[in-house]
């Protein structure tokens, strides 16, 4: 059955109130938490709380041949040495593959994705997908599932970068779902999970930007609401490129919560909150937040960690 997961955390009202901000923190488990990791879980609990709001974790490791060892556990431990109190239990999407699979159902029905079976060794890696399997009727089974797109623009306003467009068919072209090997790809997981939860608002690094006209039209597939998105500038490490876990980002050292906590609220241009426990300094940052003060660019300029 659809949506039937009774896992599924969706209080909506916060101590008997209405909510009408639902964030999250989402972490995939590909590697340590680091640096701008923590920027993101700051900024959306901070954003959330600010607003009265709920804020979920949800650990997204569909992918499981990308899942580093012992990455689940410095997340799960990160969030307690940071003290953040998410409003539901932490969801694993590994556990949701069904649900998953139900929503692929549910677009067959509509005629919206179809089997491909073009290998990436034919496509390259660069390419923009033209649809070669759209009408071979290929059965389902060990094939890439693609969705297909239109010709058509989407646009989005988003909160700190402005306005962001990118014509579906041009610049995106139909794309996976769910690969050969059977992983649900995250654009899908993503869209899915932000519906369930009852998601209003995404805050994320800016290097996910490119993501969301393709997750908006999934939501618009679906029939799911718009969400508002607020993409952050990326921390940067001294030679200029962005904390990843690609280019081995330190991991965060959960013996000095209070000290990061600090620099990621400078690097967030936030107004200063003393040294001391890491809720009390969280429970001040909320107090002060202004997502106006967070610099409108995609990387953290003058900022290397
Ligand atoms: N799981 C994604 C990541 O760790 C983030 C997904 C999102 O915030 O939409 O990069």
């Amino acid at each position: 059955m659809l949506f039937s997961n009774p896992s599924l955390p969706l209080p909506l009202k916060k101590e008997g109130k209405e909510v009408n901000y639902v964030g999250r923190f989402a972490p995939s488990p590909t590697g340590p938490l680091h640096f701008g990791s923590l920027i993101t879980a700051v900024a959306s609990y901070c954003d959330a709380k600010a607003n009265r709001g709920l804020w979920h974790v949800r650990i997204e490791d569909t992918d499981i041949p990308r899942i580093y060892p012992g990455s689940e556990d410095h997340i799960l431990q990160s969030i307690h040495a940071f003290q953040f109190e998410p409003d539901s239990e932490i969801i694993f999407q590994k556990d949701r593959l069904d649900i998953y699979e139900d929503v692929i159902q549910q677009l067959h029905q509509k005629k919206m994705v179809y089997a491909c079976q073009c290998t990436r060794k034919i496509l390259g890696s660069n390419h923009i997908y033209v649809g070669t399997c759209r009408d071979l009727a290929l059965s389902f089974d060990q094939q890439a599932i693609r969705v297909k797109v239109e010709n058509l623009e989407i646009c989005f306003q988003d909160v700190l970068q402005g306005q962001h467009c990118s014509n579906l068919a041009t610049d995106l072209g139909d794309f996976v779902l769910k690969r050969r090997d059977g992983i649900i790809n995250y654009q899908l997981a993503v869209v899915v999970d932000d519906y369930l939860q009852g998601m209003t608002h995404v805050v994320r690094g800016a290097d996910l930007l490119d993501n969301t006209e393709r997750q908006i039209w999934l939501g618009e597939l679906l029939d799911y609401p718009r969400l508002e998105y607020i993409h952050l500038p990326l921390a940067m490490n001294d030679q200029g490129q962005k904390l990843s876990k690609q280019n081995m980002a330190q991991a965060l050292d959960l013996s000095k919560p209070s000290e990061l906590l600090q620099q990621a609220l400078q690097a967030l241009k936030q107004p200063s909150v003393e040294l001391d426990a890491p809720n009390k300094m969280l429970k001040q940052a909320i107090a002060q937040w202004d997502l106006n003060l967070i610099p409108k660019h995609t990387n953290l300029d003058g900022f290397y960690i």
